[in-house]
C-alpha cells in the first residue's frame, strides 16, 4: 500500500506531465495546493477548463483567440501589408512583448525536421500561400526559431514564396543559435526584428 492518498497521487501524476515538471516539483506543488484556501484551487482548475473550453485558432492567423479573428487580426492600425511568420502562438506573444512590430502574423503551428520526418503537411504552408494569393502582402518575415529545424522551415517557407511578389526577409542572428524566441528578452527580439535581412 503507498502512503500517498489516490487524489494526492492522481493530481502528482497529471502535474508531472507537464513540462518542465519534475517529480519533485510535482510533489511540492501538490502539498502547496493542499494548504491554499478552495477558492485559489478552484480558481486554477477553472482558468485551466477555461483556457480549453474558451480558446480556439484565428481563422485568419491561427493565433489562439477567443473569438473568430484574433485581437491582432481585429486591430484596424495593424499594417496588413507585413506578415510575421512564426512557429506557434506563444512566439507571437514573445514578439508583441517587444511592441516593435505593427503588422500581422501568420502561425505555422510547427517546423518541419527531416530526421525526424515531419515534412510540409505539418505546417499551415497552404494557409500562408492563400494569404498571399488574395494579394496586399508586401514583405514576410520569417520570425522561426534559429535552430535547426526553425532554419529547415524557414528555407522551405522561401522556397514556397517564390512564385509570389514579395519581399522576404529573417529575423536577424542576433539570438543565440538554438536558443528559441519565447525566452529571449525583450530587447534582443526587437534587435533580431529591425536587423532582419532579405533572404532569396
Ligand atoms: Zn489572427
Amino acid at each position: 500500500m503507498s502512503a500517498t492518498p489516490p487524489a494526492l497521487a492522481s493530481l502528482i501524476e497529471e502535474l508531472v506531465r507537464l513540462p518542465g515538471i519534475g517529480p519533485k516539483t510535482a510533489q511540492r506543488l501538490a502539498f502547496h495546493l493542499l494548504k491554499v484556501p478552495r477558492e485559489t484551487a478552484v480558481a486554477l482548475a477553472e482558468a485551466v477548463i477555461g483556457l480549453k473550453d474558451r480558446t480556439r485558432s484565428c481563422r485568419r492567423c491561427f493565433n489562439i483567440s477567443e473569438e473568430e479573428l484574433c485581437a491582432v487580426c481585429r486591430d484596424p492600425r495593424r499594417d496588413s501589408q507585413l506578415l510575421c511568420v512564426v512557429e506557434e502562438a506563444n512566439d507571437l506573444l514573445a514578439i508583441e512583448k517587444t511592441r516593435e512590430f505593427r503588422g500581422l502574423y501568420h502561425v505555422v503551428g510547427g517546423t518541419l525536421s527531416p530526421l525526424e520526418g515531419r515534412g510540409p503537411d505539418r505546417i499551415r504552408g497552404k494557409e500562408l500561400t492563400a494569404r498571399l494569393e488574395s494579394g496586399g502582402v508586401r514583405e514576410v518575415i520569417l520570425a522561426t526559431n534559429p535552430n535547426v529545424e526553425g532554419e529547415a522551415t524557414a528555407l522551405y517557407l522561401l522556397r514556397l514564396l517564390k512564385p509570389f511578389p514579395v519581399k522576404v526577409t529573417r529575423i536577424a542572428r542576433g539570438l543565440p543559435m538554438g536558443g528559441d524566441l519565447e525566452y529571449a528578452d525583450e530587447v534582443t527580439l526587437a534587435r533580431a526584428l529591425e536587423g532582419r535581412r532579405e533572404i532569396t
